[in-house]
């Protein structure tokens, strides 16, 4: 068996160390007599590995007990209709535009409301953050919406806007555990499983407390996030596989790497391995301001789509799959998430480096 290097932006690599664990847990959990797919979720065993899930992640990311955590389903993009549904009070909230994800945002939530578009970075194919110190919130918007980090476009908010006492709302899903963050900065953070926190088909939600309890009568039940609050994410058949996977990522960022702050370093050492080599490379450029670069998901190009195309295809020959960049936007893009190794970081600058003298 041979396992490639696997740069997708989701989803994306599990850490080696998960995938075995998994594994040998997979015929029988513990000694329950069946595998965790199979347990039902009202049992005393799955309820010690969602409440174990939720502990942890409280521990990992220093939630505090003002908020509440949620265990969903639909997507980080079911987020996009049930933010809006369950916060407008006012009927409109400020948005900062970095994206396609942001866009998507907007979209929904102008169906339900009004979007404010405050500031925008389409102008420039959304290659960076606008400066955010500079914005006028409307007093009376229900929140402030961000997309944290822009996966397609290789872009991530450094400093967050300050808002005051309007709620912060923020898309973390392709940076979420990738290093510690002040969880009370924020109103709701929500994140799609499937870059960081295990497998497809879990949406993590963390909400503070006061934002709970404010839907409209007519709101579906299962996109009230008070009603999946008072039901401990169990209102119905929560996803229950994807909880454990998230539980035992959670187990290996704590247990294996040390924390969010030791995770932090790992990833600023494997992103400035690329970085670095971008920014010395006659072929290769990263088309990112450089103060909003992401960790986690680096584009680069060459000018040139058939040089691009060809690196691509050798890369893939290679062992380095999915690093073709979002079709919205062309050239490559590595996504670097926790579970990518360095090691896989610095084959991938060594064959960059291999296929740009080789085309010279
Ligand atoms: C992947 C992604 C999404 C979409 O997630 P789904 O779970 O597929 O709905 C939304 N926002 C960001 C920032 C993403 O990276």
């Amino acid at each position: 068996m041979s396992r490639v290097y696997n740069f997708s932006a989701g989803p994306s690599m599990l850490p080696e160390w998960v995938l075995k664990k998994a594994a040998s847990e997979m015929i029988e959990y513990g000694q329950s007599g069946q595998s965790v797919m199979e347990m039902s979720h009202r049992s005393a065993e799955y309820q010690a590995i969602i409440d174990d899930c939720e502990a942890r992640l409280r521990r990992v990311m220093n939630i505090g007990d003002n908020y509440k955590v949620l265990f969903l389903q639909g997507g980080a993009s079911l987020q996009f209709t049930m933010i809006p549904m369950n916060l407008l009070k006012n009927g409109h909230a400020d948005v900062i535009n970095t994206g396609q994800w942001s866009k998507k945002a907007i979209k929904e939530l102008n169906k339900l409301g009004k979007a404010n578009v405050l500031a925008s970075s389409e102008d420039k194919t959304f290659s960076y953050i606008p400066d955010v110190t500079k914005l006028d919130f409307h007093e009376d918007a229900d929140y402030v919406y961000i997309c944290e980090n822009n996966t397609i476009y290789g872009t991530k908010y450094k400093t967050l806007p300050d808002t005051k006492d309007i709620p912060l709302v923020a898309d973390l899903s392709s940076c979420i555990l990738s290093e510690p963050i002040d969880v009370s900065k924020y109103g709701l953070i929500f994140a799609g499983a499937q870059k960081n926190m295990g497998p497809a088909g879990l949406t993590v939600v963390i909400i503070r407390e006061d934002l709970i309890g404010n839907a409209k009568e007519q709101t579906p039940s299962m996109l009230n996030y008070q009603i999946m609050a008072d039901n401990g994410s169990m209102f119905n058949t929560p996803p229950t596989y994807a909880i454990y996977m998230c539980d035992l990522v959670l187990q290996w960022i704590e247990e294996e790497i040390g924390g969010l702050e030791a995770m932090k370093q790992r990833n600023e050492q494997k992103a400035k391995l690329l970085y670095d080599y971008l920014d010395n490379s006659k072929m290769f450029s990263n088309p990112v301001n450089p103060q909003d670069r992401s960790l986690m998901n680096v584009t680069f190009v060459s000018g040139d789509a058939e040089l691009d195309a060809k690196f691509i295809k050798e890369a893939k020959a290679n062992g380095f799959i999915n690093v073709k960049g979002h079709r919205s936007v062309g050239g490559m893009r590595a996504s670097i998430y926790n579970a990518m190794p360095i090691e896989g970081v610095e084959k991938l600058v060594a064959f960059m480096e291999a296929f740009e003298k080789a085309n010279q």
